[in-house]
């Protein structure tokens, strides 16, 4: 009996998965993800350093 290995595909675009990858998918596509992540996180954050630049700018305005 030929030991073969289980072949795994993305779930996303389907291409072969290597057999390291624990996940359910490929580099490109948690890359893809992952830019996504990266770029709401740098969207929300923007705001938030403008909220607080602000609050500050205002507390350091009242004294
Ligand atoms: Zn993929």
């Amino acid at each position: 009996m030929k030991n073969e290995p289980i072949i795994r595909r993305c779930k996303k675009c389907n291409c072969e998965l290597m057999s390291d990858n624990k996940s359910k998918l490929c580099k490109n596509c948690k890359g893809e993800r992952f830019s996504k992540i990266i770029k709401i996180g740098s969207t929300v954050g923007g705001v938030a350093i403008t909220a607080v630049t602000t609050v500050f700018s205002v507390v350091t305005h009242r004294r």
